[in-house]
């Protein structure tokens, strides 16, 4: 029985890696020293498949001197359809992650440009969109809008969170409608996609950029492709909703790797916004 067991492992469980030290790739399967991977910034060395990292991380990559007046940071969820689990899982989440909800946003600069800044970070209950994401992205394009400053929201979702079922596809229509007051201001927004930006995110704030990023090899898209496959029946094409594949029928408007992001952002600001 024992033996059996074993036999029906998952392959991810085959291989049981040292704690710390090792990290496998999920793309190309190569085993990478750990230490090797942070100093690379979480590029796989071999394919240069981007690991997923935390919403601190960017934080530290991107923002000046890594600085960050993060707001609302005590906001948290409700359960309002006492949805079975939620409260418990809602809590080890935050216990384990050391936030609220999945996103964060506040003040901050890049190349000497004050911003907006929002991350999310898929580690938190797959970055999923409840009502405190929601209200999180809500109150940082309204805070834009106030100050005058440039929207800079970094996605990673799985799309809208079912424990709390029409609230959180509410938020989809409420994020919307002020990042429409926000660009009746002419006021820059970027959106930068990384792995994965899905479903009730994408089809709101995510894919709502003036300018649109997105990380090497990230899954984009509004339905997962076995999802399509299953529903029409077709065989989809190699790479379908990746971020190469979205950059050339025109979703995305540059893939950019993690190593030149914050360059990037920081000449896009200097060309399309001169204030401050
Ligand atoms: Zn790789």
């Amino acid at each position: 029985m024992w033996f059996k067991k074993k036999i029906e492992a998952k392959p991810e469980d085959k291989l049981q890696l040292p704690d710390g030290l090792w990290a496998k790739c999920e793309a190309c399967g190569e085993i990478l020293y750990r230490k090797e991977l942070e100093k690379n910034l979480w590029i796989c060395l071999k394919c240069q498949f981007h690991f997923r990292i935390s919403c601190r991380d960017y934080i530290t990559l991107l923002l000046d001197d890594s600085q960050f007046d993060e707001l609302d940071a005590d906001l948290e969820s409700d359960d309002p359809l006492e949805f079975p689990g939620y409260k418990k899982k809602m809590k080890e989440a935050q216990q384990k992650m050391h936030m609220k909800d999945a996103v964060v946003y506040g003040l901050s600069k890049i190349g000497g440009h004050p911003i907006v800044f929002v991350a999310m970070d898929f580690g938190f209950m797959g970055g999923s969109m409840g009502s405190v994401v929601g209200e999180k992205v809500a109150r940082a394009i309204r805070l834009a809008h106030e100050k005058e400053i440039p929207l800079i929201i970094l996605s990673a979702s799985g799309g809208a969170r079912m424990q709390e079922g029409i609230l959180s596809l509410m938020q989809l229509a409420k994020t919307s409608a002020e990042l429409a007051l926000l660009n009746q201001k002419k006021i820059p927004y970027i959106s930068i996609l990384t792995h994965p930006t899905t479903a009730g995110v994408m089809a709101s704030y995510a894919s709502l950029g003036d300018i649109i990023i997105a990380e090497p090899g990230a899954l984009l898209g509004f339905t997962g492709p076995r999802v399509i496959e299953q529903t029409i029946g077709a065989k989809l094409p190699p790479g379908f909703q990746r971020s190469e594949f979205m950059l050339d029928h025109g979703m995305v408007d540059v893939v950019v790797s993690r190593r030149e992001l914050r360059n990037t952002l920081k000449k896009i600001l200097d060309i399309v916004w001169k204030h401050g």
